[in-house]
């Protein structure tokens, strides 16, 4: 019988300087030594990836997007080396490849590429040989043969498809976090580690600014079933099991409350009211590659009036939002475009809010005896989002957490004598 397989992902602070790094290495010799066949996917070490994006815009305003796979890709190909020379010190034999030769092949869309196949030939006959596999994360190989990379924070992505594509018993996710929280503990001091979350919620999480886990791996995940494991890289104890809804035990009103500054909105006035208009402005948007989140559009009062969109995208997208929208104003006769970078986000997720009415009422009413302004709201049948100032969004979390009574202190006390939190 062959032995269970598992994925190992490092984040960048987990393989951020020699002692780190070696710290990775001897964990993962730790579960070869259990009997277990390992594939580690890694990061690039600690802020490497922002030092080369610097980089290329030191030399250039618009670096072009191939170029910058090419040197994006090379972070994780440093920490694939390095810790391979630190597990054969270890007395176990490793071997680094490059998402390329891994066989992770993806679509032509430079800085953002999606996985459309793992051939993962050269990763099983690896394993076969007894070695320990470390594939560089972030990466791949397009349909035409360039060099890819997958969007911030890919690696997750990388490793979930690494898992669905050997049939990993369970891809881990180490990271400098215990696991998934209730809220961002840096905000919340309060908030608790989930033992367990529904692929559902974790979409939901990671999409309203939850940054454990890319999106894209979340997704993957879900589609292929794999289970992921989210813990931290320096202790042993157990995370967080992002598994099917049905696997899950709790199913709890609210799981999480989450927040996001990075988001930016766009506000286009004197739109013309007519079909097709906003066709047009999202299918721009769509073809630069811009995710929107929430969309507004105010009917004009008056037949024949001006209509006024608004949305959110990635602060990041931005400046490609604004180019793709450039040619569309005149076309469509648009009068004017504003953006405004002080937006925030909040949202509470729970699988539980499905079947329970008053969750949205109850969320209205905690921002409000607050004094914090809702600018727009959008929902889903397990989230509801709030955009308000970004400066009011620590104080929003916070109210909303204790609202909903997510805090460690707060579960004890629903629990019967006897059956103490784990
Ligand atoms: N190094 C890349 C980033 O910082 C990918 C990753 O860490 O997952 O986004
Ligand atoms: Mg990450």
């Amino acid at each position: 019988m062959t032995p269970e397989t598992v994925v190992m992902k490092f984040g960048g602070t987990s393989v951020a300087d020699a002692e780190r790094l070696k710290r990775a290495a001897a964990r993962i010799v730790h579960q070869r030594e259990a009997g277990r066949r390992v594939v580690a996917v890694l990061s690039a070490r600690g802020h490497t990836t922002d030092e080369l994006i610097a980089m290329a815009e030191e030399v250039s305003p618009h670096p072009d997007p191939r170029e910058m796979d090419m040197l994006l890709s090379t972070g994780e190909r440093q920490s694939c080396a390095l810790c391979a020379m630190a597990i054969n010190d270890l007395g176990h034999r490793a071997i680094s490849l490059t998402g390329s030769q891994a066989g992770i092949v993806t679509d032509t869309s430079h800085t953002k590429a999606r996985i459309i196949d793992v051939r993962a030939d050269r990763i099983r006959d690896a394993l076969n040989d007894d070695l320990i596999v470390l594939v560089a994360g972030f990466q791949g190989v397009s349909t035409s043969r360039d060099v890819t990379t997958l969007g911030r924070g890919g690696s997750d992505t990388t490793a979930v498809a690494v898992a669905a594509a050997i049939g990993a018993a369970v891809c881990e996710i180490y990271t400098d976090v215990a696991g998934v929280f209730t809220a961002d503990p840096r905000v919340v001091p309060t908030a608790r580690k989930l033992p367990m979350v529904s692929f559902e919620e974790m979409l939901e999480m990671a999409a309203s600014g939850a940054k454990v886990l890319q999106l894209r791996s979340v997704e993957y995940a879900r589609t292929h079933g794999v289970k992921i494991h989210c813990r931290s890289s320096f202790d042993e104890s157990p995370g967080t099991f992002v598994i099917g809804e049905d696997e899950t035990m709790e199913h709890p009103l609210i799981t999480a409350v989450t927040h996001s500054t990075d988001e930016a909105r766009i506000t286009l006035t004197g739109v013309p009211d007519r079909p097709g208009v906003a066709a047009a402005i999202f299918r721009a948007l769509a073809d630069a590659n811009c995710n929107v989140d929430t969309i507004i559009q105010n009917e004009p009062r008056e037949e024949g009036r001006d209509a006024e969109v608004s949305f959110t995208i990635a602060s990041e997208d931005l400046r490609a939002a604004e180019r793709a929208l450039d040619p569309i104003m005149s076309e469509l006769g648009i009068a004017e475009i504003d953006t405004d970078r002080e937006i925030g986000k909040v949202s509470i997720i729970g699988a539980g809010m499905r079947s329970h009415p008053g969750v949205a009422a109850q969320v209205f009413e905690t921002l409000a005896d607050r004094e914090i302004n809702i600018e727009m709201i959008s929902t889903s049948p397990i989230k509801i989002s709030c955009v308000i100032r970004s400066e009011a969004v620590p104080q929003a979390v916070q109210a909303l957490h204790e609202a909903f009574q997510l805090s460690l202190a707060e579960v004890h006390e629903e629990r019967p004598i006897g059956q103490e939190a784990r």
